[in-house]
């Protein structure tokens, strides 16, 4: 069982598409949300919601830290089981990616910075030029029968601040002008990807996805370095294939890369 309390954010009536998480867990300190949903994921049910103020062996990818000071940023992850087919369960980073662009989109108005996703799991803001990487996804996926998803979001509202040190390239909410509290971010993201699962889960759900995720896409039109576990290449990131992979044309040929690391170099249209 999950220990801690829970909490809601809003004061309003939860919306259709932020039912499907029903309260959210929250602890105030813990090792990594998505370690300890991933430990209850045999009995938790589909849209367990766990929040913390701080995590103290933050995850990222390939073991990497992600960090975050007390109290300052979103650190949610959720515990899912999405229908429709197992050809869902790698576009859950792409779903969640596309519900929080749209969440900083609607937070920032018609205002610059701009949000998009940095192939696969980043969210980064532009200012005309990159401000920086605003939020990280992780999803892991947890054996069973039927399996589960674990997808974690750290999102930066406070933390790096324009005087703090913060990760190479990371920025924050308030270091680009929008202060706002992790808290009441909550509730907005979970309504956002309650809605965007939705879509996913529906018949069609693969493509459309693809789909949002390439109409906010930061990577699609760069030229691209893809440091993966074959090797580093450079080419120009063209599309995405219908399980998420990063469709890259390397020398004349069109290759998929399902991980890896990119690096964007320019965009084609200042070629
Ligand atoms: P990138 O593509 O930016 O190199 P990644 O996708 O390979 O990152 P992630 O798993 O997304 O890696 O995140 C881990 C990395 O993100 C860390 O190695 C660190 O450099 C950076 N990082 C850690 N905490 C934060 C944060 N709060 N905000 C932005 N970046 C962070």
């Amino acid at each position: 069982m999950l220990s801690g309390r829970n909490y809601h954010c809003g004061n309003s009536t939860p919306g259709p598409f932020r039912r499907r998480f029903g309260s959210v867990n929250y602890v105030e300190e813990t090792g990594s949300t998505n370690a300890d949903l991933a430990a209850v994921a045999d009995t938790a049910g589909d849209g367990t919601v766990l929040v913390t103020g701080h995590q103290t062996a933050g995850r990222g990818r390939l073991d990497r830290r992600w960090e975050a000071p007390p109290n300052a940023n979103l650190l949610m992850s959720v515990l899912l089981r999405p229908t429709g087919g197992s050809d869902r369960l790698s576009l859950v980073t792409s779903t969640l990616a596309v519900a929080v662009v749209d969440v900083l989109v609607d937070l920032i108005g018609g205002q610059v910075p701009s949000a998009r996703i940095k192939w696969p799991n980043d969210i980064l803001l532009f200012d005309g030029d990159q401000l920086g990487k605003v939020a990280g996804i992780l999803a892991e996926l947890v054996d069973g029968d039927p399996p589960a998803v674990v997808v974690g979001l750290g999102l930066n509202v406070e933390w790096p601040g324009p005087d703090d040190e913060g990760p190479p390239d990371a920025t924050s909410l308030v270091a680009a002008g929008f202060e706002t509290e992790p808290g009441s971010l909550a509730d907005p993201v979970l309504a956002s990807f309650g809605r965007w699962l939705g879509v996913l889960e529906a018949p069609g759900g693969v493509e459309a996805i693809r789909l949002e995720h390439l109409a906010r896409s930061a990577t699609i039109g760069q030229r691209v370095r893809v440091e993966s576990p074959t090797g580093m290449v450079e080419g120009h990131a063209l599309d995405l294939a219908p399980d998420g992979a990063l469709v890259v044309e390397v020398d004349g040929t069109r290759r998929e890369f399902r991980s890896g690391d990119i690096v964007h170099l320019r965009s084609l249209d200042r070629d």
